[in-house]
């Protein structure tokens, strides 16, 4: 007898993501498992307990999938004030006094989504602009890229840097002539200076901290920072995402969500990177192999490789093979030299690791394919599905090399600015051709996958879907880098489970 459905979804618009069948009009389920799926009568796979859903005609998606968010930082946004979409002081006053006006006694506002021209088309912002809007308690603006931050007069002092601050190379709290900080934190190291003083969000530098070791935090803390998570789980099941790459990497995460699952169960695949941190040898990937055995449910897993290979075009930290438009005799540099990075990825690469480097300028994607090719070089060839994230700006000469070495390019349509001026401005105009070039990596037979990259984009996967269809030419009538809806429908659902080894089963 032939085995029966639990559940048939007929009459509906079912895209099932293979090329050569891509819609179907009913499918079963039994289990967890997709069982058929086709045209025609599904009767067949009806028995007396299966529950059978008429679609009346809807369209039914594969479950989908965000391969690049950071789920603590999601979650601890979901409270925090939102600045998407504000442009101007009238504006920005109104933001924050709203904000206020609901959460009375507050001692710290800590904002996001602020676009690089939130007071003014010609500047950025500056510690007189927060001052304005916010003259009493500590202000920090986090901008759209994540890397730049603003703060007030209050924040600069509570953190000890209105005078500057000795920081790690690619971070700077900005003076002006006078020696006095501006306000314009760059990258992680000065921004976290104030951050970390925000008694609400102070949980963030704790919880993305990377020891190899369980890290001790009061049971107080514990319980909270699961709660944040908790939010941010929910929330990506709450849009429709059944799983999540989560490239926070960090240990205590890990144990927090394994928690969760362990009692009452996740609801979203969560996968996790193990972070390499600046000075980490290739022997400390050990530890990498040791959390791959210790996470390995079905909802939870450690099992790839995250490297930081250079910073964002915005602060100028990105690695550029080329100088600045704006800032002639700089071109970035490399987090991590050559021989350093390439000892690590062919390790990582021996012990089976997929890898992730974030890459953002083309000197940076050129590095890395490098090291990507150093691996093959040195284990021989395998389906490693080694990645890079971003990609925001390409040598034309390097785009076939993705195809070639069986590279996905990792990407991000809400980071591509909506109009380029500003952006270009920063590359020039010949870069630009290639900058967020999703239709040339696909032109060149690169797998693209697309995701969020929350909270600095939007988690919605429409957004993503939306910025992918509708990406604007920059300069108008320059090249079009919009990809159609299946290419789109794609990189968030098919290519994104196969980019975490899952496409025989998701
Ligand atoms: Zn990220």
């Amino acid at each position: 007898m032939m085995a029966k459905a639990d559940i048939l979804i007929r009459n509906a618009k079912v895209a099932t993501g293979e090329p050569g069948a891509p819609m179907a009009a009913w499918i079963a389920v039994a289990g967890n498992r997709i069982m058929a799926l086709g045209y025609g009568d599904a009767g067949a796979w009806i028995g007396t307990r299966t529950g059978v859903i008429d679609g009346h005609g809807a369209s039914l998606l594969p479950g989908l999938n965000d391969a690049h968010v950071h789920l603590f930082a999601g979650g601890l946004a979901l409270t925090d004030l939102n600045l998407t979409g504000i442009r101007g002081a009238e504006s920005l006053r109104e933001a924050v006094a709203r904000y206020r006006a609901t959460r009375p006694g507050l001692g710290f506002i800590s904002a996001f989504g602020a676009d690089h021209g939130l007071v003014s088309d010609r500047r950025t912002p500056d510690r007189h602009d927060l001052d304005a809007v916010c003259p009493d308690i500590p202000l920090m603006i986090m901008a759209v890229d994540f890397h730049t931050a603003w703060a007030n007069s209050a924040a600069l002092a509570l953190a000890g840097i209105a005078h500057g601050a000795d920081l790690p190379p690619g971070s700077t709290v900005v003076l002006d002539d006078a020696g006095e900080a501006t306000g314009a934190l760059l990258e992680f190291g000065a921004i976290d200076l104030v951050r970390r003083c925000n008694p609400a969000s102070e949980r963030h530098s704790a919880a993305a901290q990377r020891p190899l070791e369980s890290p001790v935090v009061s049971a107080e803390d514990r319980a909270a920072d699961k709660t944040v998570l908790r939010a941010a789980i929910q929330h990506c099941a709450k849009l429709g995402l059944t799983a999540v790459h989560n490239m926070d990497g960090s240990l205590y995460q890990l144990e927090l969500l394994s928690e969760i699952e362990r009692d009452e169960g996740l609801p979203v695949r969560v996968r996790m990177p193990f972070q390499v941190q600046l000075g980490q040898q290739p022997h400390d990937l050990a530890h990498a192999a040791a959390w791959r055995q210790r996470f390995a449910s079905e909802k939870l897993r450690c099992d790839f490789i995250k490297i930081f290979a250079d910073g964002v075009v915005e602060s100028g930290t990105a690695n550029m093979l080329a100088d600045y438009a704006h800032k002639p005799g700089h071109s970035g540099a490399p987090l991590i030299a050559d021989a350093e990075l390439q000892a690590l990825v062919v390790e990582a690469d021996r012990l089976g690791f997929q890898v992730a480097v974030h890459c953002v300028g083309d000197g940076a994607v050129r590095q890395v394919l490098d090291a990507f090719a150093a691996a093959r070089v040195a284990n021989g060839w395998r389906a490693a599905r080694h990645r890079i994230e971003h990609v925001e700006v390409i040598d034309p000469a390097d785009l076939p090399r993705f195809a070639e070495l069986g590279v996905v390019a990792s990407m991000q349509p809400c980071h591509a600015p909506v109009r380029g001026e500003g952006y270009l401005g920063l590359i020039g105009p010949a870069r630009g051709r290639y900058a967020f070039a999703s239709a040339d990596l696909r032109a060149a037979g690169a797998a693209v996958v697309l995701s969020s990259d929350w909270p600095i984009a939007p988690l919605e996967p429409m957004a993503t879907l939306h910025a992918a269809l509708t990406r604007e030419a920059w300069p108008s009538g320059g090249p079009d880098h919009r990809i159609g809806l299946a290419a789109a429908l794609d990189g968030i659902t098919r290519a994104a489970s196969w980019i975490a080894f899952d496409e025989a089963h998701r």
